[in-house]
């Protein structure tokens, strides 16, 4: 049986590591997928990979106009919004010593206000066809030291207690609001993120991706590197009914990573 089958989802950030993953499995789920991101090429040439089932729409998420537009185009071409999962992203690279208004601010947009909006824009038009799911990605950085710079772990603590407070706002209106935390999932966000392995080529890309997973492998007790699909998976698992008493939850996927000490203990 198909476990989102009929279901309509918007997946930010669908153009690389989790993101794609997780509008690969969607689709194979029953899911119609609308996925977006910058990366036109990638985004079209996933949408073509996975076929009917998908469709690419360009959208960046630092950009309240085109959260808005993004779930318009959902709702004119499918009538509803069935599953928002907020997950673009990338590392600002911040530390204490060299922050300034500028890079909080633009952190800010990409991290926190993206999935605040991509939040609201998405519970109206839930709230039109009487509910939905909206999973928004946080990361064991917002749980512990020395994971992830410290504007990165400091605005993805915020995205789990907005989900939290959107939990309490949407659910009498039938809206589950769950986050997602992976805890080191063999992406590009390792190398830059999507934009950087844009420049590189495959041979560069999948290099890289060889020598992460090795280190990744020896950083929690189960020694194998996260992959984007086990994020995926557990998307899936709040998206569907297998979540339907689930809501306000921040789902911790990472080995556990999250119990390892490091030099800051
Ligand atoms: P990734 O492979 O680099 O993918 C990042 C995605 O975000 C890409 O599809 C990229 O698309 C999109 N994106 C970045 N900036 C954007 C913008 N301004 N507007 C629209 N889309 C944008 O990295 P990933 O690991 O899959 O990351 C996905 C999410 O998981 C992020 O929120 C990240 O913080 C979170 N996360 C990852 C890990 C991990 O270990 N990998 C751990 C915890 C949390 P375009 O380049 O096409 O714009």
């Amino acid at each position: 049986m198909m476990r989102v089958g009929g279901k309509i989802a918007l997946i930010t950030g669908g153009t690389s590591g989790i993101g794609a993953e997780t509008a690969r499995l969607l689709a194979r789920e029953g899911a119609t997928v609308v996925i977006t991101g910058r990366s036109v090429d990638k985004g079209q040439a996933l949408a073509e990979e996975i076929g009917e089932a998908a469709r690419f729409f360009e959208a960046d998420v630092t950009n309240e106009a085109d959260i808005k537009a993004s779930v318009d185009a959902v709702v004119t071409a499918h009538g509803r919004l069935d599953i928002m999962f907020n997950n673009a992203g990338a590392s600002p690279g911040a530390s204490l010593d060299t922050l300034t208004q500028e890079m909080i601010g633009s952190g800010c947009h990409l991290l926190l206000s993206s999935v605040m909006l991509g939040t609201r824009f998405a519970a109206e038009a839930m709230a039109e066809t009487g509910g939905g799911v909206i999973v928004n990605n946080a990361s064991i950085a917002g749980h512990r030291f020395r994971q992830g710079d410290i504007l990165y772990s400091t605005l993805k603590a915020a995205v789990a207690h907005f989900t939290r407070l959107a939990a309490v706002e949407l659910g009498p209106r039938m809206i589950r609001v769950n986050a997602v935390s992976p805890g080191a999932i063999a992406t590009p966000i390792f190398w830059g993120g999507s934009a950087r392995a844009n420049t590189l080529s495959a041979e560069e890309n999948a290099a890289k991706l060889d020598k992460l997973k090795a280190n990744l492998a020896k950083a929690a007790p189960l020694p194998m590197a996260g992959e984007p699909a086990d994020i995926a998976e557990a998307v899936l698992y709040l998206a569907a009914d297998s979540g339907r008493f689930v809501t306000g939850h921040d789902l911790v996927v990472d080995g556990g990573r999250i119990m390892m000490f490091n030099e800051m203990g």
